[in-house]
């Protein structure tokens, strides 16, 4: 049967997956994660492959900043799908999927996709998270922005992340495109 599935010794695990193309992770991101973590057995960050998307960042690059920004995650694992994240999250044998909240905006978006998620496989809950108001308006494609023009987004992303926004930059080869 799918869903809560048995661990070893009778009890069961509740295994989410967090989607998207974290491209780059952000504290909004993190604040995500961090709080999911606690809700959840084992939460698998899944970085979406959507060649449409023309991201800034490669696979590797995403999952690299992923893998670092959530090191202190003992429950927290990163991987990379492609394909239909119901599919993925089943795969995964996964109970739920974990998607953030920002604003009124990202309602009506998130609501037509939970809706498809849930007739595609009515196994898989979504969740959603209420983003904290300190990073209500926190978007991966606002701190590009920030960052395409020399501004300081240090509130907004780890340090070394800066570091790879201003590097992508400054060899001229980034634009925001999500
Ligand atoms: P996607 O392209 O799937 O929206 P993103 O990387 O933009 O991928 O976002 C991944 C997930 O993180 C989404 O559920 C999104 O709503 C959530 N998220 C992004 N930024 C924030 C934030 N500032 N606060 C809360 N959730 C956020």
């Amino acid at each position: 049967m799918f869903g809560f599935f048995p661990a070893q010794g009778g009890l069961t695990l509740k295994i989410a997956v967090c989607p998207g193309s974290f491209d780059p992770v952000t504290f909004g991101h993190l604040d995500i994660i961090e709080r999911s973590a606690k809700l959840f057995d084992h939460i698998y960050i899944a970085v979406l492959q959507n060649p449409g998307k023309m991201p800034l960042f490669s696979v590797e690059e995403r999952l690299a900043m992923l893998e670092r920004a959530s090191s202190h995650l003992d429950n927290v694992s990163v991987e990379t799908f492609s394909g239909l994240t119901v599919d993925y999250a089943q795969h995964k044998q996964a109970n739920a999927i974990i998607r953030g909240l920002r604003a009124v905006t990202d309602f009506e978006f998130e609501f037509k996709l939970a809706a498809m998620n849930r007739q595609l496989n009515s196994h898989v809950e979504t969740v959603f998270m209420m983003t904290c108001s300190e990073y209500s308006f926190l978007s991966s494609s606002a701190v590009k922005e920030v960052a395409s023009m020399g501004g300081d987004v240090s509130r907004w992303v780890e340090p070394y992340v800066a570091e790879q926004l201003y590097s992508k930059f400054s060899q001229g080869r980034g634009e925001s495109r999500t």
